[in-house]
């Protein structure tokens, strides 16, 4: 037998949430915006010159950079593009994650991020959140080799304040902090104009939530120059041709156009509040979440069951099987109808 296996890179993969292939279903599991993307977006894609297909991308995504940097006020150097942030995240631990000391990040967060460390063979440790699933900012004050969090959180929604944000930042001068901020267009303070102040601070962010692009992949860091330069090296070490054609005009379409992002958000943002006074008096508790998806947990029902029963109706939610959060189920926010029919059903079912 030979032994080529021995020098495999072996890991434990990410599991992204089902994608199920039926054509009518309720699909409240992986975070998708229910809207449609931009109008312009769609016209981006339907005056594309297919004969440019022939041609490499250009490698700055020059039109996708400055959109962005012009839409949050930095300079061009300022902002780094990838294929969706899982690809701009992993560039981020790959670069700037390598040193001896372990990172940190929340014992419950995106469970992507112990994924990259197991992939690139980086230390790391997590620290418990609170008993209402916040960060403690002070767990992150010991000595690290770089810390990372999700605000608001994934799968918990809970939000930390811009001042728990700094503390981490002012005890954490000599290491890279990630802030990433999938979740950030549906509330709360941006860490973005700490960027000025922090050399060391990256924020990321990602169209595949509030632009209704998941299935484009487009995600950002936006940081110093400094920071950034060094993503850039990484990413040109890695891949030059990131950016495809198409979505580098599709994302430049959707950054335009404010009116329609503001309008989705808003719609999202009033049927989750609506939906948190409905799961309430359900008997469902929560942390008050700021995402597009509420984290939820029913006394007398375990939460396993609640999602298989939903399941067999083709309503589709999250559901992790892990220490701490295995009575919750993850809901994203959909449209109000789809929302009543999960609520409906949960009335009868309950
Ligand atoms: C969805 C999500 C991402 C990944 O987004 P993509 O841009 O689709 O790769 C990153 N971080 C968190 C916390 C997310 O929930």
């Amino acid at each position: 037998m030979s032994n080529w296996e021995k020098n495999v890179r072996k890991v434990v993969p990410y599991v992204p949430g089902e994608q199920p292939k039926l054509t009518s279903m309720i699909k409240l599991n992986t975070n998708e915006n229910p809207y449609p993307p931009a109008p312009g977006v769609a016209k981006a894609l339907a005056s594309y010159d297919v004969d440019k297909e022939r041609l490499y991308p250009d490698p700055t995504a020059d039109v996708l950079v400055s959109a962005l940097a012009k839409y949050h006020g930095i300079d061009k150097e300022n902002v780094f593009v990838g294929v969706g942030s899982d690809d701009v995240l992993s560039m981020c631990f790959l670069t700037f994650f390598n040193g001896e000391r372990p990172i940190l990040f929340p014992d419950i967060t995106y469970s992507f991020y112990d994924v990259w460390a197991g992939l690139y063979r980086i230390p790391y440790k997590t620290k418990a959140l609170d008993e209402d699933f916040n960060i403690v900012p002070e767990d992150y004050f010991e000595e690290n080799g770089g810390v990372v969090f999700a605000n608001p959180n994934a799968p918990t929604g809970a939000l930390m304040s811009l001042e728990g944000i700094r503390t981490i930042l002012e005890h954490n001068r000599d290491v890279v902090v990630i802030a990433d901020e999938a979740y950030i267009d549906f509330g709360g303070d941006t860490a973005l104009p700490l960027i000025r102040e922090f050399d060391n601070l990256l924020v990321v962010r990602t169209f595949s939530k509030s632009r209704s692009m998941a299935g484009t992949r487009i995600g950002y860091a936006m940081g110093d120059k400094k920071i950034i330069k060094y993503l850039n090296d990484a990413k040109f070490s890695f891949n030059s041709y990131t950016m495809n054609r198409t979505s580098l005009a599709m994302g430049a379409a959707s950054v335009e156009d404010e009116e329609y992002f503001r309008k989705t958000i808003d719609r999202i943002v009033a049927t989750r509040e609506r939906v948190k006074k409905e799961l309430k008096t359900l008997g469902f508790t929560f942390a008050d979440s700021k995402s597009n998806f509420i984290f939820a947990s029913y006394k007398t029902k375990k939460a396993e069951d609640i999602f298989t029963a939903l399941r067999e109706e083709n309503i589709f939610v999250r559901y992790f099987k892990k220490p701490r959060i295995d009575n919750y189920l993850r809901i994203t926010i959909g449209t109000d109808e789809e929302m009543d029919t999960l609520i409906s059903f949960l009335k009868k079912y309950l």
